[in-house]
């Protein structure tokens, strides 16, 4: 079968590779599509902390079972799914309190361990497979990954009805993690970005204000719009250097500041801010079942429309084309989709 694999940096080639078996508690799914994703970049560029070249791309996707193993119990062919691209070993510390995310040896794809999703066949445990209703397209199915992501950072976020809240960066998760929020009955939301397309889906989405980064002071707009008292939360979901300072000058005194974006090189913060007003910083990584579970029930239930967010559909032969384009920004991008 077809597979886009990234052979050394920024290079992509289209080989080809065993489908995969199935075994006794696996679904073997035809992916109708896949999703191209930040971390997709780290592993494109180089710089992922543990997908390495050459490696099959993907964590993305959705698609149609064609074939289940013979303990599999609630999928069967024609079935329309995504998947929870995470298994963790069952027996650490963190597996016991239901947190995958964070088990030092859980299993993801685009590792030797699991293909990743750019294939035309993505064979996963039944546990991490979820059902997808007809009326979501698969395009909309697989954003129950990133949709997830931001699920779980709106948790850990711990917002609450009535809450002011500030996402700064308006990308894919940034504007998932506003959609969550106004699902949950946030009213103000402020968002940030420095590209304009992103900030218009943001006002479209319903931020209460959205702020072009460079072309204004987000602190002062938004220290201004509350009292010069600052949000109560504020959801970190872009990486330049100088976000966690402005973040908690944002944050009202003992407001709670959630970093999602995956920042992984040191930046300077400025801690005594944090001291004097009595912030809490908070990581939030990937997400636990429930947050998967949760995602797809709002996608399912359309309490959260992410249909305008499916910027590009493109083919897999087109894979290097989709980084490139959302390694430079080029053009109005949210999510490239692509289908092997
Ligand atoms: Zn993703
Ligand atoms: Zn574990």
């Amino acid at each position: 079968m077809r597979a886009a694999v990234v052979a050394e940096p920024y290079h992509v080639e289209i080989r080809d590779i065993p489908k995969p078996s199935v075994e006794a508690n696996d679904v073997l799914i035809k992916v109708e599509v896949a999703g191209i994703c930040g971390s997709d970049l780290h592993l494109f560029k180089g710089t992922h902390a543990f997908r390495k070249p050459p490696a099959v791309l993907g964590h993305e996707m959705a698609g149609t079972v064609v074939e289940v193993g013979k303990n599999v119990k609630k999928f069967k062919a024609g079935d329309r799914v995504t998947v929870e691209p995470q298994v963790g070993c069952g027996q650490c510390r963190y597996c016991g309190q239901g947190l995958a995310n964070l088990c030092l040896n859980k299993k993801v794809p685009g590792t030797p361990s699991w293909v990743g999703t750019f294939v035309e066949y993505f064979v996963a445990p039944e546990e991490t497979v979820y059902a997808i209703p007809e009326s979501l397209s698969f395009a909309e199915g697989l954003m129950a990954e990133p949709l997830a992501v931001a699920v779980h950072a709106v948790r850990r976020a711990e917002l609450k009805p009535g809450d002011t809240v500030a996402i700064l960066g308006s990308g894919t998760i940034g504007l998932l993690a506003l959609l969550v929020a106004k699902a949950k009955g946030i009213e103000t939301v402020y968002c940030t970005d420095v590209v304009d397309f992103n900030l218009e889906m943001a006002k479209k989405l319903g931020a209460k204000a959205a702020i072009h980064a460079l072309r204004e002071d987000p602190v002062e707009k938004i220290r201004s719009w509350t009292d010069d008292v600052g949000v109560d939360k504020v959801i970190i979901a872009a990486g330049p250097g100088t976000i966690i300072d402005q973040a908690s000058a944002i944050t009202r005194r003992r407001g709670r500041i959630t970093l999602v974006a995956m920042i992984t090189k040191p930046i300077p913060v400025y801690t005594y801010s944090f001291v004097f007003n009595e912030q809490t910083l908070a990581g939030s990584q990937t997400y636990q079942s429930q947050d998967f579970e949760e995602a797809v029930r709002l996608l399912s239930t359309k309490e959260v429309d992410v249909s305008s967010l499916i910027t590009q559909e493109l083919s897999l032969a087109e894979t290097e084309q989709g980084l490139k384009m959302l390694a430079d920004k080029a053009g109005n991008i949210v999510k490239i989709v692509v289908q092997p």
